[in-house]
C-alpha cells in the first residue's frame, strides 16, 4: 500500500509504502527509525481479553463491563488520546448516558494551554506553512529528533522540496532545553535554561523586544546578551513558530508558563507574525480536543453530572479523580502513551475497577480489572485523526485484524447499557 498514514506521533506522516512480509507490517519507504522500531514492538503479543489476568471471551469480558458500569457510583471514561475521533465522539455519548465524567489523557499537560488560550486567544498555523513560510523556529524545551523524527526532515529542513517561499538554509533553528538535546545540536542556537525557569526566560523575551532590556548577567540561567541576541532575531523575522510539548505545561507553573508564552507571541505579532503548536506524542491528541470542543463546548475534563456538560468542575481533571480515588469506576480507552502523559502519576492510581480498552501493553494492564485488547487505528481498523496542526486525516486500515475496533467495543456497551 502507498501512501499508508503512519499511526506513531502526531506528525502522521502520510507518505509512508507499507507491505506485508509472512503475516508482519514492513515498512519500505519514507518511515522514520521510530515508525520502524515501533510498529515492531507495539503489535506483537497482545493477549487475549481478560478478567482479573483470567483470559476470558470478548462476550464475558463486555458482560462484566456493562455490569460494572451499571454499579458504578461515579464513572469516568478517560484516555482517548490514542484512538480516532469516532471513538472520542462514542465515548462522550457514553460519558452523557452514564452521567459521568470524561477526559482525554493528554488533558494533564494540554489543560493549562486550553485554559490560557480561552483567555488569551491562540495563534496557530499549519505545518504546511512553517514549511513554506518560516524562516525562524524555536523548540522550546522539547526534542523532535527523538519524538517526532520526520518533523524536521519533512517540514522544517527537507533537503526536498524546498519551502515554496524560502530554502533551508535561510531556516533558523533555536533550541531553549535544560539538557543538551539531539535537537540542540543540529540547532543554530542552543540556550541552556535551569529547570522551572521558563516563566522567567519567556517573560524577560516579551520585555526585550519592547525595548526594556535589564543590565542582569543572566536570566533562568542564560546570559543576558545571548537572551538579547535571540530577541532581536524574533523581531527580525517574516514568520517564526514555538514548538513545545508537555515539559512546558506539565509542572506546578504550567499555566503561568503558556501564559508568558502566548503574551510574548501577541506581543511579537505587533511587529512580524508568530504562532505556536503543541507537539504530542499521541496519535489523535489534538483530534480529541476538538471532538470534545464540537460536542459539549470544552476542549477536555467534561463532567455530566448534572445532565449537562460542566468544565473542569471543583478543579479535578480525570487524572485526579483517578489519583484521589474520587472515580470508583474508570473505562480507560486507548490512552495513547499513557506513562508519558502521566508520569510518577501513573503509580498513584487509587480507583480500584479499571476496565481497559487498548491496543498496547501498557503499564494499565496490571491494574486494570477488566482487558479487552482492540485493533490498533491505523493497522487493523481505520478512522479520522487530526494531525498535531489540526490537519485531518484518514486513518487508513491495513490488513485484517482479529480484533474489533475500540469504537466497535463502545458502540456494544452503548447498546447494551441502553437495552437496544
Ligand atoms: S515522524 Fe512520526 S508519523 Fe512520521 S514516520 Fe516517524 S513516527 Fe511515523
Amino acid at each position: 500500500m502507498t501512501d499508508w498514514v503512519c499511526p506513531l506521533c502526531g506528525c502522521l506522516c502520510d507518505d509512508i509504502k507499507i507491505t506485508s512480509e509472512k503475516g508482519s507490517i514492513k515498512l519500505t519507504q519514507n518511515a522514520c527509525p521510530k515508525a520502524f522500531k515501533k510498529t515492531k514492538i507495539d503489535y506483537l503479543n497482545i493477549p487475549g481479553p481478560k478478567i482479573l489476568n483470567r483470559e476470558v471471551k470478548i462476550e464475558e469480558a463486555l458482560e462484566k463491563t456493562v455490569f460494572l458500569l451499571e454499579k458504578a457510583r461515579y464513572p469516568l471514561i478517560y484516555g482517548l488520546s490514542g484512538t480516532t475521533c469516532e471513538t472520542a465522539r462514542n465515548a462522550l455519548e457514553l460519558g452523557e448516558l452514564l452521567r459521568g465524567s470524561v477526559d482525554s489523557s493528554s488533558s494533564l499537560w494540554l489543560g493549562p494551554e486550553n485554559m490560557a488560550a480561552a483567555i488569551w486567544g491562540e495563534q496557530t498555523c499549519s505545518l504546511g506553512e512553517v514549511k513554506n513560510l518560516g524562516d525562524l523556529v524555536i523548540f522550546w524545551r522539547c526534542n523532535p529528533v527523538v519524538s517526532h523524527p520526520r518533523l524536521i526532515s519533512r517540514f522544517l529542513r527537507p533537503s526536498f522540496p524546498r519551502g515554496k517561499f524560502i530554502t533551508q538554509i535561510q531556516k533558523t533553528l533555536i533550541t531553549f532545553d535544560s539538557i543538551s538535546t539531539s535537537t540542540g545540536k543540529i540547532s543554530n542556537i542552543f540556550l541552556k535554561i535551569g529547570l522551572n525557569k521558563d516563566f522567567e526566560v519567556l517573560d524577560y523575551l516579551r520585555g526585550a523586544i519592547n525595548g526594556k532590556r535589564a543590565s542582569i548577567g543572566e536570566v533562568g540561567g542564560v546570559p543576558r546578551n545571548e537572551l538579547d541576541k535571540v530577541s532581536s532575531l524574533l523581531i527580525g523575522s517574516r514568520f517564526g513558530t514555538i514548538f513545545f510539548d508537555r515539559a512546558l505545561t506539565n509542572s506546578k507553573e504550567g499555566e503561568k508558563n503558556i501564559e508568558a508564552l502566548i503574551t510574548l507571541i501577541r506581543e511579537l505579532n505587533l511587529f512580524t507574525k508568530f504562532q505556536f503548536l503543541p507537539l504530542g506524542n499521541d496519535l489523535n491528541f489534538r483530534g480529541c480536543e476538538e471532538v470534545f470542543l464540537s460536542q459539549t463546548g470544552y476542549p477536555n475534563s467534561v463532567n455530566f453530572s448534572r445532565g449537562f456538560p460542566r468544565y473542569y468542575p471543583e478543579g479535578k481533571r480525570g487524572i485526579d479523580l483517578l489519583t484521589e480515588g474520587i472515580c470508583d469506576t474508570a473505562l480507560i480507552i486507548s490512552p495513547g502513551e499513557i506513562e508519558k502523559n502521566l508520569g510518577p502519576r501513573l503509580k498513584k492510581i487509587k480507583t480500584k475497577k479499571i476496565i481497559l480498552v487498548d491496543w498496547r501493553l501498557s503499564p494499565l494492564v496490571d491494574l486494570a480489572t477488566v482487558f479487552i485488547p482492540v485493533a490498533r487505528p491505523g493497522i487493523g481498523s481505520e478512522g479520522s485523526v487530526q494531525r498535531m496542526d489540526g490537519v485531518p486525516v484518514f486513518l487508513k486500515k491495513f490488513g485484517n485484524s482479529s480484533r474489533p475496533s475500540d469504537e466497535k467495543i463502545l458502540r456494544l456497551i452503548i447498546k447494551r447499557l441502553k437495552n437496544d
